[in-house]
């Protein structure tokens, strides 16, 4: 497991620092945004620190794509797939990327414009 012992998420994954936790595997944790942006606002990370996109290695592939499964499994048991949900990654400086470990934001329970701000 590849940790970097300056970040954040890195912290949280160790459970260093608390978060509201709404599922974990053996891949991937997530958990709520502490600065929620929508009813629901989780955020969903691999456990390996991987620090943005253009940093994934091709072993990461499997990782990467759980990410998304998590995203759909909890949008399922929540029922979010029925009005919709919006994932976000947020790539670097000028995308507004301000923590650098890889999180896919889920975003559910209001209406989203576009194109984004
Ligand atoms: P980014 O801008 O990097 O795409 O998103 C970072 C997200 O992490 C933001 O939505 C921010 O509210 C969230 N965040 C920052 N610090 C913490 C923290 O300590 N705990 C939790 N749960 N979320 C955090
Ligand atoms: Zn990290």
């Amino acid at each position: 497991m590849s940790h970097d012992p300056n970040c954040l998420f890195c912290k949280i994954v160790d459970r260093r620092i608390p978060a509201k936790l709404v599922h974990s595997d053996e891949m991937t944790i997530a958990f709520e945004d502490i600065n929620p942006q929508a009813p629901t606002h989780i955020l969903i990370i691999p456990n390996k620190h991987i620090s943005d996109i253009q940093s994934m290695k091709e072993g990461d592939r499997e990782l990467i794509g759980h990410l998304f499964f998590v995203a759909r499994n909890l949008a399922g048991t929540r029922g979010l797939d029925k009005g919709g949900y919006r994932l976000v990654i947020n790539n670097g400086r000028d995308a507004g990327q301000a923590i650098f470990h890889i999180h896919l934001h889920l975003l559910s329970g209001r209406a989203f414009a576009w194109p984004p701000g």
